[in-house]
């Protein structure tokens, strides 16, 4: 533990999307701003992310693809610096990218270079980050200015931006001091949750499931209130896949989730067509057109796929069609913040302002990014609410 007190004017916890994007704003209206991290390499996530490639934001991007207790917070930042900001600053910087479904932009080389370009632009804004630094304790003084003890010394600011993300991943550094920060300035904190997440099975859909490990359909996965249509996989561990993660961020313990591995087409029809044409195929034949075989294997019976057409019942099509088209699963749990993109739940949006994520409970207190009660769907959903919320912050610390 070092002595040495520094004063800075904006201090930033949390080297990654939220706080570096605050820290180059604020560097360009000429603040000086550190920013510390306890890890020893900024934006871990940025370059864990999409794969590597770095999903960066979406090109539809709205409300409604974020959760939170106050679904019109996201609205305001969200819309004062859009992707199309974002956007503007990645070609700026000459960076390829590529659309891929659903309006996703990723890098076409590597996530690198995100973390390059938002480290470039903090350089230029003589933004001073010093990692390897553990936070103490933090206390605001009477004369108003923020105190923060770290291994690395003593730092004194009047504007503290809180930019240290979720509890995702704590091999990548995720830790639980921006809720505790909060919760010491008297911030309420809805109860955090893993998001986008995979699911494991209960014991007897385990034991079934997992000969189709590395499979992947395209599916409907829905719950009471929610519906995604995207891919799932199945993993040795459970289920997995897009449509899988967007589901989980919906989903409660004990809950039961439908999946409709064709919702392109009716099951009952394109059995009944097929059975008039030519009575003698046999049902795996017919689906193994739209479906993995395996897959119908385990889900409908080995011996019963071998079955001709002309021997199916009127009830039995309706009982495939109904497997096939709602399939019903209730996963055991998911696999946890080990494995969650995100977490739900955080600090709550009602006592922070919309515009500039400054606590209305003390003044020169900000909150950007994951650790805010605000969370994105799959998609580049969680990186442009980083950036736009950072940004927001940025304007006036
Ligand atoms: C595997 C994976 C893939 C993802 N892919 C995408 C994607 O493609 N697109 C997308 O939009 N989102 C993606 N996400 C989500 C996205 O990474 C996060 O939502 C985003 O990084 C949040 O930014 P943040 O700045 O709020 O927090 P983080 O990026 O989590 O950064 C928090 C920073 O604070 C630091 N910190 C934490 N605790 C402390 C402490 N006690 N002391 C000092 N420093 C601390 C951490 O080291 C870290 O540098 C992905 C997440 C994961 C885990």
């Amino acid at each position: 533990m070092s002595d040495k007190t520094s004063k800075t004017d904006v201090l930033i916890i949390g080297a990654s999307a939220s706080g570096l994007m605050c820290a180059i704003e604020a560097g360009r209206r000429g603040r000086k701003v550190i920013v510390l991290d306890h890890a020893n390499r900024a934006g871990k996530k940025i370059l864990m992310s999409g794969g590597g490639r770095c999903n960066f934001t979406n090109i539809d991007i709205d409300a409604a693809n974020f959760i939170s207790h106050n679904k019109h917070f996201c609205k305001s930042a969200l819309s004062r610096y859009t992707q199309w900001d974002f956007i503007a600053m990645v070609n700026a910087h000459g960076i390829p990218y590529h659309e891929r479904d659903l309006g996703k932009l990723f890098c076409d080389d590597s996530a690198k270079d995100i973390l390059n370009m938002l480290l470039e632009e903090c350089s230029n804004a003589k933004v001073k980050i010093q990692l390897n630094c553990d936070i103490d304790d933090i206390e605001k003084n009477a004369d108003g200015l923020f105190s923060i003890n770290t291994s690395s010394g003593n730092f004194q600011t009047a504007s503290l931006v809180i930019a240290s993300g979720g509890l995702s991943i704590p091999k990548m550094c995720a830790s639980p001091l921006g809720y505790k920060v909060a919760e010491h300035f008297n911030h309420h904190i809805w109860p955090t949750s893993p998001g986008l997440v995979p699911f494991t099975l209960q014991p007897h859909d385990k034991g079934k499931l997992e000969v189709l490990s590395g499979i992947s359909v395209d599916c409907m996965v829905s719950n009471e209130r929610i519906q995604f249509k995207e891919n799932i996989l199945f993993t040795h561990r459970g289920l997995s896949g897009p449509a899988i993660l967007q589901i989980s961020s919906y989903w409660k313990p004990g809950e039961t989730i439908t999946i409709n591995l064709l919702p392109e087409l009716s099951v009952i029809e394109l059995l009944a067509a097929n059975r008039e044409k030519q009575p003698q195929l046999k049902l795996k034949t017919v689906l193994g057109d739209v479906l993995p075989r395996r897959l119908l294997a385990v889900l409908l019976g080995a011996d019963s796929i071998e079955q001709p057409l002309q021997n199916l019942s009127r009830e039995r099509i309706g009982a495939i069609a109904e497997k096939l088209e709602h399939w019903q699963i209730k996963p055991n749990a998911t696999e946890g913040y080990r494995t969650a993109e995100v977490t739900l739940g955080g600090v709550d949006c009602d006592q922070l302002s919309s515009k500039t994520m400054e606590s209305k409970i003390t003044p020169g207190l900000y909150f950007v990014g994951e650790v805010v009660d605000v969370t994105g769907w799959l998609g580049g959903y969680n990186f442009q609410w980083a950036w736009s919320s950072g940004w927001c912050a940025g304007q006036v610390v």
